[in-house]
């Protein structure tokens, strides 16, 4: 049903290659952005000190992932670095058929199947999150220290196509500050005209060059001094 006005929500997809700071990002972005609907995924890996289940994540087995793929219970799914991900989907169509807006996390596979989703896919706004250079992002995810180095290795290895693939995506912001990423993200959801249309007209200024360069600029335009102060290396919760 939507709501009141008619309206059906709108689909936000934030994907990026891991390490990049997407899970810091939307930790600020929630405190402003608090009537979007932020999905909790399911996930076959075993949880990081201070997540919680339900909450960053649900933690289930393989056997009842594979269960919930099975009955059609995902939105979309996709295998990461040794461990399954997927979208649960009911929640996600409840709240869009409320009018509410949803914004999910997730990687690039899964943003791709999104995209290809019979009757939200057209309309999903595919939001990419580019680290300045693929140096940082390693930086940055050796500094979380939640990976071994192997995890370490298969998820910078990942990051490589990842990165490649960041034409597919309707808006791209570069995140060289958290705060400032996570206004640009505010103006993409919150703006009136945010659509597919818009990415499609992404000016050469917005484009990161795929693995990205220290110079790049970004489409964050401005720093919100009215945001919650965190500080990035003490930042590592999930979702
Ligand atoms: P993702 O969710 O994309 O895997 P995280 O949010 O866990 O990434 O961030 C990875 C690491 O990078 C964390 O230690 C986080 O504090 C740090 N980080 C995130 N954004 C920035 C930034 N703009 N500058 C510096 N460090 C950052
Ligand atoms: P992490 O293990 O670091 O929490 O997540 C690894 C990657 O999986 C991240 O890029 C994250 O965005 C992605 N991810 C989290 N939930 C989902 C999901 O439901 N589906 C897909 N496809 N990817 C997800």
């Amino acid at each position: 049903m939507p709501d009141a006005a008619g309206r059906r929500g709108r689909l936000f997809v934030l994907s990026g290659p891991s390490g990049v700071g997407k899970s810091t990002v939307l930790t600020l972005l929630r405190q402003e952005l608090d009537d979007v609907h932020y999905s909790v995924s399911a996930t076959t890996r075993f949880p990081r000190p201070g997540e919680r289940n339900g909450v960053h994540y649900y933690f289930v087995s393989t056997e009842r992932f594979a269960e919930m793929v099975e009955a059609g219970e995902m939105l979309e799914h996709a295998f990461f670095a040794g461990n399954h991900y997927g979208t649960p989907r009911e929640s996600v169509e409840e709240c869009l058929a409320a009018g509410q807006d949803v914004l999910l996390e997730i990687e690039v596979q899964g943003a791709r199947q999104v995209r290809r989703y019979p009757g939200l896919g057209e309309e999903a706004v595919l939001l990419f999150l580019a680290p300045p250079s693929f140096e940082e992002l390693a930086r940055r995810l050796t500094g979380r220290g939640t990976e071994d180095e192997a995890t370490k290795q298969a998820r910078l290895d990942a990051a490589r196509d990842e990165l490649a693939a960041e034409v597919e995506f309707d808006h791209t912001v570069v995140n060289h500050d958290v705060k400032t990423s996570a206004a640009a993200l505010i103006d993409l959801i919150t703006g009136p005209g945010t659509s597919r249309a818009d990415g499609a007209a992404r000016t050469q200024e917005n484009d990161p060059v795929p693995g990205g360069t220290d110079e790049n600029s970004t489409t964050n335009s401005r720093t919100l001094s009215d945001l919650v102060t965190v500080d990035p290396a003490a930042t590592t919760d999930k979702k």
